[in-house]
């Protein structure tokens, strides 16, 4: 398991309900200056998913894990801009302990290590 861990690398761009994305690396200043909200939220300073620039941001300083949830999460806030535009749904209030919930669930069952 961690040998194919260390092999798994983010993909450059992904599809996600019909919308490409690309995903970046980059500082986890250069995040939150590109956040306007959720400045205090631990998650937008590791990762950020931009929708108006289709950018799906990935701090840097993460280790190989942490990017690795981190993408998920991020991934997650495309997946349900892309189900519906009301902003209750994509909010990390929600959308933190669901991602929490749901890599633990995938982990059980051996998805994602
Ligand atoms: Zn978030």
């Amino acid at each position: 398991m961690r040998t194919k861990d260390k092999k798994w690398r983010l993909p450059s761009k992904i599809n996600v309900a019909g919308i490409d994305y690309k995903v970046k690396r980059c500082s986890a200043k250069e995040i939150k200056r590109r956040s306007n909200c959720h400045k205090d939220d631990v998650y937008e300073v590791m990762g950020l998913c931009d929708y108006s620039s289709r950018i799906i941001y990935i701090s840097s300083r993460l280790n190989p894990q942490e990017a690795k949830f981190t993408f998920a999460h991020e991934l997650l806030h495309a997946v349900v801009d892309g189900v519906t535009q009301d902003d209750t749904y994509n909010d990390d209030q929600i959308l933190h302990p669901l991602s929490r919930v749901f890599w633990g669930v995938l982990q059980e069952v051996n998805l994602v290590n």
